[in-house]
């Protein structure tokens, strides 16, 4: 039997599933551009803080012995720091911050309080439970026309509208809910044992009447002593990691093979199953699926211990600033120092490489401070678009998709392992 496998991108996705069917004993060839495996949730340094790009927590339901999270107590040995997440929105309208999620007992210390309590009591009941079939439903309606009625017109506009805006570049009456929510909201939202009705999605309540850390309920919110590398590392160990760029697949219909940048050819024919974690398109050689991008500006400030406010780990910026949020890095990571290491998110557009002094963007992409490609923008045109690609890889039996990129799915880090633990149910120990 062939035992080879070859895994294309060594991020979270093709670490784990190089990981999983090592452990099965195949012989698994690691193909990664970068000089580390790990992708965007390496740990990378700025004078000595850890930090990674934005993949910091792990988050997913359980205990230690869900698989899932049982794969990070063992690559860790259980030295995990547990996370308490706790966010802000900063208003500048209004000079202040806000707990995040929206809080119910905000409201009042809010300057609209009376138009808000206005607005909100239009589709809510005495008790102020969201009237359901007043809502439109999620996934068929845009941002704005959903948060709109959910919230009133004034609270969206105040936490949400421009940060919706900057974040996707879209502005919410053109954001279809369906993008982000077409997978991950969804899967959210059934995993908590809520009711999704006939009509799909409703009555998704944006505002919390108690006091509510972000993923509240979800146990299993760590991040490892050391950083995160140790466990992509610990993944690989068993498998051949190749520092080279895919180019992309070439004669498909007869020897077919993956190109790399070195001149070197990876033929299908070769493995059992050639796994990408790439983008789905940039495999196929091409550029036509939508994302967004992030950079992130390190800031790193003489003393300032505890910069934040009551232990957060971020502040969100709602208006139209250029930053989404700013993270404080020591929150998360426990490094001890001084000083205090501010990341600050910022959205880019295709093409923002090209705006940046040469020596900047290296640096940038080197330290993991930079992608043209963070976000998947989902909607029904590019899943059109992904699908098709989807079915053109079919012509090649032995090829598969794992993680965000190749899956186009707005996945955190441990729906992305899951996928690569799922798909390595399929193959049998050899
Ligand atoms: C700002 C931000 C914050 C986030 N925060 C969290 C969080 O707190 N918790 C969480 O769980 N998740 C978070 N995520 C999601 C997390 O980043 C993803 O779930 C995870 O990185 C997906 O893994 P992946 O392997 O699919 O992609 P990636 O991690 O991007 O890995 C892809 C790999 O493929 C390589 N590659 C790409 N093209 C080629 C090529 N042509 N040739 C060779 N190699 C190639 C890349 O170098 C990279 O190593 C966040 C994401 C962002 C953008």
């Amino acid at each position: 039997m062939n035992k080879r496998i070859l895994v294309l991108g060594g991020g979270v996705a093709g670490s784990s599933m190089a990981y999983y069917l090592a452990e099965k004993g195949y012989d698994v060839t690691v193909v990664e551009k970068n000089s580390r495996v790990g992708g965007l949730a390496r740990t990378c340094y700025y004078s000595g803080h850890p930090y990674e790009f934005g993949p910091h927590i792990w988050f997913w339901p359980g205990g230690k012995d869900d698989p899932i999270n049982r794969t990070i107590v063992t690559l860790t040995n259980d030295e995990l720091f547990h996370i308490d997440r706790r966010l802000f929105t900063y208003v500048e309208a209004d000079g202040r911050k806000y707990r995040y999620p929206v809080h119910y007992q905000d409201i009042d210390q809010m300057p609209e309080h009376e138009t808000i309590h206005r607005e909100l009591a239009k589709n809510r009941d005495g008790g102020l439970r969201l009237i359901e079939h007043q809502l439109p439903e999620l996934g068929h309606c845009t941002f704005a026309d959903y948060f709109t009625a959910a919230v009133g017109g004034t609270l969206y506009r105040k936490f949400m509208a421009n940060y919706t805006w900057k974040m996707w570049n879209i502005p919410g009456d053109a954001l279809e809910t369906s993008m982000v929510w077409a997978d991950r909201f969804h899967h959210a939202y059934t995993k908590t044992g809520e009711q999704s009705s006939s009509r799909g999605i409703v009555g998704y309540d944006p505002i919390k009447f108690e006091d509510h850390t972000l993923g509240k309920g979800i146990r299993f919110q760590v991040y490892p002593k050391g950083g995160w590398n140790a466990v992509w590392n610990a993944m690989v160990a068993k498998s051949t990691v190749i520092r080279d760029r895919v180019v992309g697949i070439r004669d498909e219909h007869k020897q077919a093979h993956v190109l790399m940048a070195s001149g070197e050819k990876h033929y299908f024919a070769d493995y059992h199953t050639v796994f990408s974690s790439i983008d789905i398109d940039e495999l196929w050689g091409e550029d036509a699926l939508p994302y967004t991008g992030r950079m992130m500006i390190p800031l790193l400030i003489p003393g300032l211990a505890g910069a934040f406010p009551e232990g957060a780990e971020s502040l969100h910026y709602s208006s139209c600033e250029f930053q989404t949020r700013v993270t404080e890095m020591k929150v998360i990571t426990r490094h001890e120092s001084p000083d205090t290491l501010i990341l600050i998110e910022v959205p880019v557009l295709p093409g923002a490489a090209t705006c940046f002094p040469a020596n900047t963007i290296d640096y940038a992409l080197e330290h993991n401070l930079f992608t043209e490609k963070a976000y998947p923008q989902q909607s029904e045109q590019a899943f059109a678009t992904y699908h098709a690609y989807v079915d053109r890889g079919r012509k090649i039996p032995n090829l598969r998709h794992v993680g965000r990129h190749a899956e186009f799915k707005y996945w955190g880090m441990p729906e992305t392992v899951n996928s690569a633990y799922l798909k390595a149910l399929d193959f049998p120990p050899v």
